[in-house]
């Protein structure tokens, strides 16, 4: 198969590519979401997929939304971010452009990209992606297959308990790993900690203005950088948290390679050292036989589009 067009469908955008088959992204193009209109959303969508396709031999649209989409990667049935509720997108798209379609979930577009192309491209087996960003996406390769799960939910990492009756999340669960380990964590543990001893925090609540409410992520990273203990703390803590999860998923699954993805891998070692230290602490077969190696995700954003784009060719 030749070329293929990936979609990449967020909160705040949609991004297309036309990639071909070494992954590469030939051409791009972009629009805003409007995303608490589900029919205008997949208007946007079509718009894309036509200025992408004008001029251009593609063969096949893969779409990566963020929601649940079912195994037969065509309906999404609940996204978080957008309006949809049971929208069978693939067959309201393929009618319009008149292209084979697929819908995946974005977490595991972006661990095909990986996989394929990216930072596991020398893996033959299997991989599991994190995704950390404002909560834990991810996605999970085995047997060199995408794992979709019976009902097209697995790879929802972040919603696995780490701490019996601990914070709450959205998901209605307490404790879920996205409490712990993600942007919105982060910010929480480095806004507590200012209140508790904001003399440690000089350099972070300058950043912020001297509220700790007004602390956000970037300011934590750059504070971090700076040697600010309450910021540095925080990654800490968030690492900490990533790296059991990584020992969890080792028992389960013993993939060849982990790697993290998402916007807070931006802070690179500030977060995947302590992840790294704990990842090994926590290891039952620790020093005796070979585990997966951690990696930091080299597709940047544009995981989504050139995952979509692949998975559309199967
Ligand atoms: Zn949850």
């Amino acid at each position: 198969m030749g070329l293929t067009i990936g979609v990449d469908i967020g909160g705040t955008k949609v991004l297309g590519g036309v990639v071909d088959s070494a992954g590469d992204v030939l051409v791009q193009t972009r629009r805003d979401t409007p995303a608490q209109d589900p029919g205008e959303t997949a208007d946007r969508i079509i718009e894309v997929i036509r200025e992408l396709s004008a001029g251009q031999q593609v063969e096949a649209v893969g779409i990566g939304a963020a929601g649940w989409v079912d195994e037969t990667r065509s309906i999404v049935q609940f996204a978080p971010n957008l309006a949809w509720r049971n929208e069978p997108l693939r067959d309201k798209i393929q009618q319009a452009v008149g292209l084979p379609t697929v819908v995946e979930n974005d977490g595991n577009v972006a661990a095909w990209a990986e996989f394929r192309f990216g930072a596991a491209h020398d893996a033959d087996d299997s991989m599991v992606l994190y995704t950390v960003g404002t909560g834990i996406g991810g996605g999970i390769i085995l047997g060199g297959r995408l794992i979709r799960g019976a009902h097209g939910v697995a790879g929802e990492l972040g919603h696995t308990m780490m701490v019996p009756d601990g914070h709450p999340c959205g998901c209605g669960r307490h404790g879920c790993l996205e409490q712990y380990t993600s942007g919105n964590a982060l910010v929480r543990f480095a806004r507590a900690d200012a209140r508790t001893r904001p003399e440690a925090a000089e350099r972070l609540l300058q950043l912020a203005g001297g509220d700790p409410d007004a602390i956000k992520g970037p300011a934590v990273t750059e504070a971090a950088r700076l040697g600010d203990p309450v910021a540095t703390g925080a990654f800490e803590q968030v690492g900490h948290w990533l790296g059991v999860a990584f020992a969890d998923i080792v028992q389960t699954l013993d993939p060849q390679v982990i790697v993290v993805g998402g916007g807070v891998i931006d802070a690179g070692d500030l977060l995947l050292k302590p992840a790294r230290a704990s990842y090994e602490e926590q290891l039952a077969q620790r020093g005796r036989l070979p585990v997966a190696e951690v990696r930091p995700a080299l597709m940047g954003n544009l995981a989504g589009v050139v995952g979509a784009a692949d998975l559309a060719r199967m």
